[in-house]
């Protein structure tokens, strides 16, 4: 057989998170809450299996759930989606990202993405045919940030669509207005489309607000944004998300979604609507993990870590040239075996190595593993 996606292996969170188990090692790599969501969201879900609601729902999700995210929606980002047409119930937003992908890129057509880039994007691109232009984030004394001058230069007449990421994972920085300024003015008069990755949007820290691309009626109007119930709920193994976009781009992911998954867990969709009733679990989360990242940055200030701006995700990036001059993928290794901490190195995210010191902390963890991991990490 002849490889569709002749260079992918097997993705660097699970050779991390198999690496941590067999050393015994805190994992801090791949990115999940190591402690449990509200038992009142188990406890919708398993109502709605013994209420008999374990059968095919309808292919767009059910419309309680694709109520609550519409006015969810709403009412933080004061954007209005229609429910019935707008909103489509994905498998996670890994499947949605496929799915958008795939219904709008046609063989040849680029698609301008951001490295450092979540793993997902470029095979996904690749199977609709696509071709991958790569422009990279600059690292400054305030972190990673984009370079708008260099995308739009990387626009050509076959560029169909754009994918963005905030907050952004593996960097934590976060997409200001000037940034969505910035985007609005190059895709203005062209027909690029957008794919938001939203998924870490209730983790923005400092005060700030996340600037959903719906906030911006020009974007949202060429947009698939992207969440994931998994990063809100704490729930990553339920792979359950959305896609928010104007009718006639759900349509079109419609069309290609009823084919891939043709629906997603009934059970688990009511359990989540009923839940939504409830703003306060994703209303609070940024101060859940605001707390969590102060905790792991102070104790990370008297490493030989340098730490970058870690300012929405739950990722904190360090360099680590202080300490050593090793590849970012040896580095991430020594220090799960030797130290017994598992990070991810930054450079999985770059088309080529890139080799910067730099790797990644996952801090959604409990307390206690935070100390025990920041008593290892000072030893180094
Ligand atoms: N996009 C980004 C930026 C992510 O970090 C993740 C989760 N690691 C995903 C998409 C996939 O989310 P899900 O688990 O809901 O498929
Ligand atoms: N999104 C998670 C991370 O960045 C991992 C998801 C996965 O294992 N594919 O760590």
């Amino acid at each position: 057989l002849q490889s569709r996606l002749p260079s992918v292996g097997t993705t660097i969170f699970t050779v991390m998170s198999a690496l941590a188990t067999e050393k015994g090692a805190v994992n801090l790599g791949q990115g999940f809450p190591d402690f449990d969501c509200d038992p009142s969201l188990v406890d919708a879900v398993t109502a709605a299996m013994k209420n008999g609601l374990n059968q095919y729902p309808p292919m767009a999700g059910i419309p309680a759930l694709r109520e609550a995210i519409a006015a969810k929606i709403a009412s933080i980002y004061d954007h209005r989606y229609d429910a019935g047409t707008e909103i489509t119930i994905t498998a996670g937003a890994t499947q949605a990202l496929l799915t958008a992908i795939l219904c709008t890129v046609h063989p040849g057509d680029e698609v301008l993405i951001i490295e450092p880039v979540y793993d997902s994007y470029v095979p996904a691109i690749e199977l609709a045919g696509g071709k991958p232009v790569f422009v990279q984030m600059e690292v400054g004394p305030n972190g990673y940030s984009i370079p708008w001058d260099k995308v739009n230069a990387a626009v050509t007449p076959r560029t169909r669509l754009l994918m963005i990421n905030s907050p952004h994972n593996p960097t934590g920085s976060v997409l200001r207005e000037s940034d969505m300024r910035a985007l609005s003015d190059i895709v203005h008069n062209t027909n690029i489309a957008i794919v938001s990755d939203e998924v870490y949007e209730h983790m923005v820290y400092d005060g700030a607000r996340h600037e959903s691309v719906c906030r911006y009626p020009d974007l949202a109007a060429r947009s698939f944004v992207v969440s994931s119930f998994g990063k809100t709920y704490h729930v990553t193994g339920w792979k359950i998300g959305y896609v928010a976009a104007p009718a006639h781009l759900s349509a079109e992911f419609r069309k290609v979604h009823q084919f891939n998954v043709f629906t997603v867990n009934t059970p688990v969709q009511h359990g989540i609507a009923r839940y939504m009733a409830d703003p306060a679990p994703y209303l609070d989360l940024p101060a859940f993990y605001q707390r969590k990242r102060d905790l792991f940055r102070d104790g990370l200030k008297t490493s030989r870590f340098t730490l970058l701006p870690s300012d929405g995700t739950y990722f904190q990036c360090v360099d680590y040239s202080a300490i050593s001059d090793m590849p970012e993928v040896d580095f991430a290794k020594w220090l799960t075996s030797e130290i017994g901490v598992a990070a991810i190195p930054v450079s999985a995210f770059y088309n080529r190595p890139k080799d910067s010191c730099i790797v990644r902390f996952c801090f959604a963890k409990k307390d206690e593993t935070l100390r025990i991991a920041l008593e290892k990490l000072a030893r180094v």
